[in-house]
């Protein structure tokens, strides 16, 4: 295994400049290649992201020419230093590395009982106008727990700072009150643990490990779905602390009506005091996001460059991040200044370095079945409302998973003129600001594109 893989890192280092080589490679391990599927090791999920959407296609081949059989590959962290409720930590530059680690074990062995994580502040937290309803929400809770705002309810697309945000209400209420007692769980866990607890007997210890509580935040609660029994064991722990006037938590990607299965009455509870919002940043909050956590970084980055990331980077505030720490990790890398590398080329921060393996035909192929209509009917002339939605579903994908133009669009979804494609996707972006139905089945449909 140790053998195959030094050979084809051997032949990768062929292929890509000695710095991208010695940043992206060095700590890799090959992990498995049983049936095809190739498990490579890595030193944390940062790496993930970076080998997976700019040297996947090299990995694969330099295994092949290997004589290994690639079906898919996969990465594995290996470490266990991760804090168990966060996933995305971001990697600042290569010295401060290992100091970040040492932070995340330092704050790992205090996350254990409460599950708080301390790096998320109320500090660090940039207000802009995305957020700042939700921010003064959370002040007042801060100042306050169990009156104006209870339960605070807060939902917002993936990656736009839900859970930094309601850990910081809890980092911030311990620090005014260390006895207060708090909670914060996603809800798979919640369940998980409840169902565990059913299993070995323990149903009433559970509920009353939360009867106990000054504040509890659950976070994803979108994911309760199908979930029944957990669903009614929330509720009554719900209305037990709510009736004790202590703080409830709780947030999701969508309103509680858009989440299926939920009991109407939850649902109605979950937003009596108001449901807050977490939305996009729009240009200006974003510099000032990438502005603010450059600086926590202690790095030096030129304004135009900040500027470049924040136009091209339109998805969320992790994204926003990711790319931040690839641009500073790389200048420590190469003895550049991030805007030099952005202008020579080094960088490019824009859609098409995360297109992933698919191409225009099984796009349109995969939307039309998902839509129960054959390739022809969705790229004919028909103006039936549906199979002109799917030809949209069809256009917008087309534009941000391969970044195609509009004018290739057109040709492949048989439309005649591009301002119709144009027309296409905003309808599907507006649509999916709103339409809960709609971001699930195209959720769906990329799942059957790349799965
Ligand atoms: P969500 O829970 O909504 O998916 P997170 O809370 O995990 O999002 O946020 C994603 C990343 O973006 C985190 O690293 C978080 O610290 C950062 N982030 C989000 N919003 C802000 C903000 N307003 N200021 C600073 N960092 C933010
Ligand atoms: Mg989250």
């Amino acid at each position: 295994m140790y053998d195959v893989w030094k050979n084809a890192l051997a032949e990768i280092e062929q292929q890509i400049s000695a710095a991208n080589f010695s940043t992206w490679f060095q700590d890799t391990s090959l992990i498995s290649t049983a049936d095809g599927n190739i498990i490579i090791g890595v030193k944390n999920s940062f790496y993930v992201k970076q080998l997976r959407n700019r040297y996947l296609d090299i990995i694969k081949i330099a295994l092949k020419n290997n004589n290994i059989t690639v079906n898919q590959i996969d990465f594995e962290v290996k470490t266990n230093t991760k804090p168990k409720t966060e996933p995305h930590e971001v990697i600042n530059t290569r010295d401060t590395i290992k100091e970040h680690i040492k932070t995340i074990r330092n704050i790992n062995s205090s996350t254990i009982a409460n599950g708080l994580n301390q790096k998320y502040t109320l500090d660090n937290f940039i207000v802009g106008s995305n957020n700042d309803l939700a921010v003064s929400a959370a002040k007042s809770i801060i100042a306050a727990p169990g009156t104006r705002y209870n339960p605070f309810f807060l939902y917002g697309g993936p990656g736009l700072g839900k859970t930094h945000l309601v850990q910081a209400i809890g980092n911030e209420l311990l620090k005014n009150n260390p006895n207060f007692k708090i909670f914060y769980t996603p809800i798979s866990h919640f369940y998980s643990d409840f169902i565990d607890a059913i299993q070995n007997g323990k149903g009433r210890e559970f509920n009353r490990k939360f009867e106990k509580l000054d504040c509890l935040i659950i976070d994803d609660f979108q994911f309760i779905v199908n979930k029944e029994k957990s669903q009614e064991e929330f509720f009554n722990i719900f209305n037990d602390l709510y009736q004790l006037n202590k703080q409830i938590i709780v947030t999701s990607d969508r309103l509680p009506s858009q989440i299926k299965t939920v009991d109407e009455r939850l649902a109605t509870r979950l937003t009596w005091a108001g449901a807050f919002d977490l939305q996009l940043p729009k240009f200006e909050d974003k510099c000032a996001i990438l502005k603010a956590k450059a600086e926590l970084m202690g790095a030096e980055i030129e304004p135009e460059a900040i500027e470049y990331i924040a136009e091209n980077i339109n998805t969320n505030i992790r994204d926003l991040e990711g790319e931040l720490s690839t641009i500073l990790l790389m200048s420590d890398v190469r003895g550049m200044t991030p805007l030099e590398l952005i202008k020579n080329g080094s960088v490019s921060v824009n859609k098409s370095s995360k297109i992933r393996p698919t191409s225009p035909k099984q796009i349109v192929e995969k939307v039309a079945k998902y839509y129960g209509l054959t390739t022809k009917e969705l790229c004919g002339k028909s103006r039936v409302t549906n199979i002109k939605s799917a030809r949209q579903v069809a256009m917008y994908l087309l534009s941000k998973e391969l970044n195609l133009s509009t004018n290739k669009i057109a040709s492949e979804v048989g439309v005649k003129d591009h301002t119709t494609v144009m027309h296409g996707i905003k309808k599907i972006t507006n649509d999916l600001k709103i339409n809960f139905t709609l971001r699930d089945q195209i959720e769906e449909i990329k799942e059957k594109i790349y799965g």
